[in-house]
């Protein structure tokens, strides 16, 4: 057993691990000794399937200090118009290239790689060797929020002989088919359905098998940067006034609808299931073609000529290929304190922005002092999964941004930090840091008070509700 001395231990090397460390790197002088079971920083994205991008511009995925991509907006395709979207692949360069010069370079830290964490503070490599990292100051759990990818497991339901069930990561060597049958409606679903798409596969021969409907965010109100201001503000207040002016929770969705908020596939089925899945207008109208949708519940079982799902059984012939889309990338994780004692737990502070928020754990670890304002600054917020949960997750982030606003050190750090998409966000309303004071005190006073009361109201519709039933 050889031990070593450090000043953090983080076990996961994903995109969580990866900025945290970035962040904390840059920040102080600290010592870090980060584990991973893989072979290569990135996470799960270095088992995604071949076809995936991020699902948001790249300018704001990554690591605080190293620019992701070329800020380019896309020319073609079902993203044109908007900011270039990285391929796994080059997500898992880029973390490569962030390891070996933004990490190893700075000479603090150590990564093992292909070493399986054991708790208590020991790892063991592939080559057998033990090891116990003696942290004076934090063990740091980026592996908290358990993204499973397909490729990572069986299907969960059973699959007889002889039919073909494969993750979406065997597609492009599957061959042809007469029929795909894409179980899942997830973000790796519509992936799935768009590449299908777009490699001329008519809608008719493809079966979507959709357990609930989800509400889908337009990935052009996700973008960062001057380009797009006037829309992002303008999609910003229409939030606001949405809220604000919502009479009920049916009737908030029907006005975030009517702004565009957000979006749904199918406009007679009213979506139960919420977890910031982001589509373009383009491809939402591609998914639209489809007219084999399943809504049966989940699939149980798949036998030689049919599907049994919770609902009932579909018959099926011919040739299909069935692709599994069911597995959990962004799971609903019980929140848990961050700061404790000697741990750090990585959690989203932000709605859906993972990375973000693990560059901000880091950033309060290193410039504030004890536990209890570490952990006012940093609530977590459990990754949403119902409609309800698009309520408890504004509600939430206003509540956040709030305190947030209320320490200017802290706004100030924001302002700089690329990750933060709310911070382009806040830029483009709040006056610059050059503005005279008291103009910029007024004006964030404004801000407060409407965001006060943005989440008086969410909280108000919340206590009314019982959840939405599925139509
Ligand atoms: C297809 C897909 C697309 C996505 N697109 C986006 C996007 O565009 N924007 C966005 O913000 N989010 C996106 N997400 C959400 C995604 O969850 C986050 O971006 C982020 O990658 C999560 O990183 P993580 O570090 O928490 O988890 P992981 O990537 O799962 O990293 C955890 C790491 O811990 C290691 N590990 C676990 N247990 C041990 C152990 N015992 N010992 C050693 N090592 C261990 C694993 O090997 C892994 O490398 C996407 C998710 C998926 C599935």
């Amino acid at each position: 057993m050889h031990t070593i001395e450090a000043d953090y231990l983080v076990v996961g090397a994903g995109a969580m691990g990866m900025a945290f460390v970035d962040t904390l790197v840059s920040e102080t002088d600290a010592r870090v000794v980060l584990v991973d079971r893989n072979h290569q920083p990135g996470g799960h994205w270095t088992m995604a399937y071949p076809f995936v991008r991020l699902h948001q511009p790249s300018a704001f995925y990554g690591v605080n200090s190293l620019r992701l991509g070329g800020d380019s907006i896309d020319q073609i395709g079902w993203n044109q118009g908007l900011y270039e979207l990285a391929t796994a692949a080059e997500v898992c360069a880029y973390y490569d290239r962030v390891l070996r010069h933004q990490l190893l370079e700075s000479g603090r830290v150590t990564y093992f790689p292909m070493s399986e964490y054991r708790g208590d503070g020991r790892f063991t490599t592939l080559a057998g060797t033990d090891y116990t990292v003696d942290a004076t100051r934090r063990v740091v759990d980026a592996t908290y929020m358990h993204v499973t990818v397909p490729a990572m497991r069986p299907p969960p339901y059973p699959v007889a002989p002889g039919v073909t069930c494969v993750p979406p990561n065997d597609l492009p060597k599957c061959g042809a088919h007469e029929r795909y049958v894409i179980v899942g409606a997830g973000k790796t679903g519509i992936d799935t359905c768009l590449w299908l798409l777009g490699q001329g596969i008519a809608p008719d021969r493809l079966t979507w098998i959709m357990p609930r409907d989800s509400w889908l965010l337009d990935r052009a109100k996700m973008q960062p940067g001057s380009l797009f201001a006037d829309q992002i503000k303008a999609g910003f207040i229409a939030q606001l006034r949405a809220i604000s002016d919502a009479t009920s929770v049916e009737d908030l969705f029907a006005r975030l609808e009517e702004s565009g908020g957000l979006l749904r596939i199918d406009p007679a089925v009213r979506p139960t299931m919420y977890r910031c899945a982001t589509v373009t207008r383009l491809e939402l109208e591609a998914l639209r073609r489809i007219g084999d949708v399943v809504r049966l519940g989940h699939l149980r079982r798949i036998d030689a000529d049919r599907m049994v799902l919770d609902g009932g059984a579909v018959a099926r012939a011919g040739r299909t290929l069935y692709l599994d889309c069911t597995a959990d990338g962004a799971e609903k994780r019980p929140a848990t304190a961050i700061f404790d004692d000697g741990r750090i737990t990585l959690q989203s502070v932000r709605g859906c922005q993972q990375i973000f928020s693990a560059a901000l754990i880091a950033h309060v670890e290193a410039a504030y002092h004890d536990d209890r304002a570490k952990n006012e600054l940093c609530v977590p917020l459990p990754h949403p999964d119902t409609d309800l949960d698009w309520l408890r997750l504004a509600l939430a982030d206003y509540t956040n941004q709030l305190r947030w606003l209320d320490d200017p050190d802290l706004t100030a750090w924001m302002s700089a930090a690329r990750l933060d998409l709310f911070g382009h966000l806040i830029g483009h309303l709040l006056p610059p840091a050059s503005a005279k004071p008291r103009v910029r005190e007024r004006i964030l006073g404004i801000a407060k008070s409407v965001f006060s009361a943005t989440a008086a109201k969410l909280d108000e519709l919340l206590s009314e509700q019982t959840p939405l039933a599925a139509p």
